[in-house]
């Protein structure tokens, strides 16, 4: 399949692992939206949210990125989670990731 994050878990596109287990590999974003941007990416495809039923895995995503705001220090200050989901929600990646955002003031819907 013809998918950019299925190449990065898979190591057929190079890029340095913030965290990597299993299940999951986390990678700083291309175009970060603010000074710490991690996208914490599943090594199993699922298009969207909606198409993953593994709940031990949203288990994962989450002590990943609880790790990863401990591991970057920004995890006194705050930080935010999120995942968008189809169009509207802003998802241009079709394969389900959770981004960390740090670094900033994050006020609007997405800072
Ligand atoms: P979303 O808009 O939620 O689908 O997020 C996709 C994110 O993936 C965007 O923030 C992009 O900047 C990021 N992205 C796309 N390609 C890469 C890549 N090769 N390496 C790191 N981040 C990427
Ligand atoms: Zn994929």
């Amino acid at each position: 399949m013809d998918c950019i994050f299925c190449k990065i878990a898979k190591k057929e596109i190079p890029s340095s692992a913030v965290l990597e287990n299993d299940s999951l590999i986390a990678i700083k974003d291309i175009n970060p939206q603010a000074p710490v941007h991690v996208l914490i990416i599943p090594k199993k495809h699922y298009t969207t949210l909606l198409d993953c039923k593994d709940k031990a895995l949203f288990g994962d995503m989450l002590s990943a990125a609880n790790e990863i705001a401990k591991k970057t220090g920004v995890h006194e200050k705050g930080f935010r989670v999120a995942i968008n989901t189809n169009h509207e929600g802003g998802q241009t990646v079709l394969h389900l990731h959770m981004h960390l955002l740090a670094g900033r003031p994050l006020s609007g819907i997405l800072g």
